[in-house]
């Protein structure tokens, strides 16, 4: 990763595993709503009839239990607050989400390795899919 797009991927839209998650959601049959600006944190993917949202977060700048989420051990003193901060608004972001009645899954950028267990663990948080041939399940909300 170069500079540029070590920086493109801290605030990132359209980062290259938000990319591939949104493929394979859209391959299992979802459909979506992209960077909803009314939702709180603007959700990578959200699903408004059934009131879900997915957040794709890269492991090192959201900080997740693994190793690439690891913060490093030079900068430190400039890493942390930043990592703490981003941690911290993402607790935020899900606990208001909460509150107006969205459920939320986060995907690891890691978690793309195993696309198996993705498309698992995707299709067991938004459910069933509604067939295309049934539009009457989609207006019922
Ligand atoms: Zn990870």
């Amino acid at each position: 990763m170069d500079r540029s797009e070590n920086m493109r991927a801290i605030r990132g839209k359209n980062t290259k595993p938000e990319i591939e998650v949104r493929s394979l959601v859209h391959k299992l049959g979802y459909r979506f709503r992209l960077h909803r600006p009314d939702l709180p944190g603007k959700p990578d993917l959200a699903f408004p009839a059934r009131r879900k949202v997915i957040f794709v977060h890269g492991c090192f700048w959201h900080s997740h239990a693994c190793k690439p989420g690891l913060i490093p051990r030079s900068n430190r003193d400039f890493w942390l607050p930043k990592l703490r901060l981003n941690k911290s608004r993402d607790r935020r972001t899900l606990k208001q989400l909460a509150r107006e009645g969205w459920n939320a899954l986060v995907i690891w950028e890691c978690e793309l390795k195993d696309t198996r267990a993705l498309r698992q663990k995707v299709t067991r948080f938004l459910g069933r899919r509604r067939s295309a041939s049934n539009p009457a399940n989609e207006s019922s909300f």
